[in-house]
């Protein structure tokens, strides 16, 4: 268990701003940090004077995803917050289990806490990354940031919170899935997955900006215009659409345990690393 991966500071009157603090790992997500960010969130969502919570990360890139070097790390040192047990099942029994808990009941519980959350983003979002950003109410992002989700190259279906479709519209979805290739801050904003794309030197100061104009509405407002919106994603089906994609997500890496004998398609690190970025 490492400390302080999770840091909790109180910016302004009503706010509060969560900071992923593992930059030298470029905030690549261990359990012990998931676990770290989930009871940063409660203690926000229960403390009654914070009003917006920021979900910001220290150095220069928000977060790498999941740290790949964590998959083998046991739950035993982790209290579960969801109903999901059986972690130590085997086959895909007990993988699915550890998914169901640490990733898609984690951003399933971020995404309907019942205040606004903001992300203030910079540098690179990738794969897990997105499951940090999308469960928020807003993005703002520094004109730097770019968004990928490239784990169609390890033989899945996409990361493991896939809202994808709602983020980025059916087509840029499956170009995102297909290429492995990152949408930048303006573009995210000109198709509506950013809100607002600012210079790196502004992004925290416009942020806290943001989050202070909307701290002086009143709480019972935004709570009930935040889950007036989600209620209408789950009137669309996002919530069954993400719980079908999860199952898909372990198909995948059931396929890749049978085929390869490792839970993602070793190939893959390659052909990222050889094949030509776009400019
Ligand atoms: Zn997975």
């Amino acid at each position: 268990m490492e400390e302080n991966l999770v840091l909790i500071e109180h910016p302004a009157e009503g706010v509060a701003r969560i900071v992923l603090n593992r930059p030298d790992k470029r905030n690549a997500q261990t359990k012990d940090m998931i676990y770290q960010l989930n009871d940063a969130f409660d203690v926000c969502a229960q403390d009654d004077a914070v009003k917006v919570i920021i979900l910001a990360a220290n150095g220069p890139h928000f977060s790498a995803g999941h740290d790949l070097s964590d998959y083998s790390v046991p739950m035993d040192a982790f209290t579960p917050v969801s109903t999901a047990g059986g972690f130590t099942l085997p086959g895909a029994e007990g993988y699915m289990a550890v998914e169901t808990e640490i990733y898609l009941g984690m951003c399933w519980r971020w995404r309907n806490i019942p205040k606004p959350t903001i992300a203030e983003v910079q540098g690179k979002v990738i794969a897990g990354g997105l499951m940090l950003v999308w469960p928020c109410d807003l993005v703002v992002a520094s004109s730097d940031a770019t968004f990928s989700d490239p784990v169609v190259v390890f033989g899945v279906n996409g990361h493991e919170f896939f809202t994808h479709v709602w983020e980025l519209g059916a087509r840029r979805a499956k170009e995102l899935l297909y290429t492995g290739f990152p949408i930048t801050a303006d573009e995210g904003k000109l198709i509506g997955m950013v809100n607002k794309v600012v210079p790196r030197e502004d992004l925290q100061r416009e942020t806290l900006e943001l989050a202070i104009h909307i701290s002086r509405r009143p709480s019972m407002g935004l709570k009930l215009a935040k889950q007036s919106v989600n209620q209408s994603l789950d009137a669309q089906g996002q919530w069954q659409a993400i719980q079908a994609a999860f199952g898909l997500h372990q198909l995948g890496h059931s396929h890749n345990r049978e085929v390869h004998g490792s839970y993602i398609d070793p190939s893959g690190a390659e052909i990222i690393r050889t094949e030509n970025k776009p400019k």
